[in-house]
């Protein structure tokens, strides 16, 4: 079994499981074990939750990964989910997070815009996850070579400019952008995909009163995270 959500990996359906473990519920009523089993796939702690996630991408980068049945639990995912991370990712289409953690339907509630930084929407997004889905872990998921922040580089140091609603996002990157620039001016576009992400970090962290009670409380935990595009690996920012 898939010891990232009770998902089983090869022979027996998430359908059999189920019904295994009812058989089992009759059995052993009221058991300790039971209850143990019943518990929803994200009741457990954002330590554990992130643990799960990076384990998967390890997968993901060695081309071995488990959760490729996506029609697994479908009927069960039915009238709950219980997504174990929440995820501001760019919309990049190189990156994907269900692919790179190697998770499935139901696993990660996932926002995306191109330059991943926080919004008041795509914050109501991450705010619902955690109050009403018990997600344990959210995320900012930047990557290497973010066309976004490229954008944004050109307009804050070269004076560029961009169409249409271009320019908004450019205003939600330029602080990170100008960040970098004036901290390593030789590497502008790495500097300020990280600065883009710590900043992400810490304006999810104290985003009151929801994501910050949180946190505050040791339920949640905000964790920054950038994705390599030449190996697929995602590291800790
Ligand atoms: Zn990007």
């Amino acid at each position: 079994m898939c010891d990232l959500c009770a998902r089983p990996v090869s022979g027996m359906s998430r359908r059999g499981l189920f019904a295994g473990m009812a058989a089992f519920s009759a059995t052993a009523a009221l058991s300790p074990r039971a209850f143990a089993q019943a518990a929803p796939q994200n009741a457990i702690t954002p330590d554990e939750a992130l643990k799960r996630l990076m384990d998967g991408n390890a997968r993901y980068a060695a081309n071995t990964s488990a959760n490729l049945d996506y029609s697994a639990g479908r009927a069960a995912r039915v009238t709950v989910q219980h997504p174990i991370a929440a995820i501001l990712s760019c919309a990049d289409s190189r990156v994907a997070p269900e692919l790179a953690f190697d998770q499935g339907p139901g696993d990660l509630f996932v926002v995306r815009l191109a330059g991943n930084f926080v919004n008041d929407d795509g914050l109501a997004s991450l705010e619902y996850a955690v109050k009403f889905l018990n997600t344990p872990l959210v995320m900012v998921l930047g990557h290497s070579r973010c066309g976004a922040i490229d954008a944004a580089i050109k307009v804050v140091r070269d004076g560029a400019s961009l169409p249409g609603h271009l320019q908004e996002m450019v205003r939600e990157i330029r602080p990170a952008v100008k960040a970098a620039k004036a901290d390593k001016p030789d590497d502008v576009l790495a500097a300020a995909v990280a600065e883009n992400i710590r900043r992400g970090v810490r304006r999810l962290e104290t985003a009151k009163p929801i994501l910050a009670d949180f946190v505050r409380s040791g339920k949640v935990k905000v964790v920054g995270a950038h994705y390599e595009l030449a190996n697929g690996k995602i590291a800790l920012v």
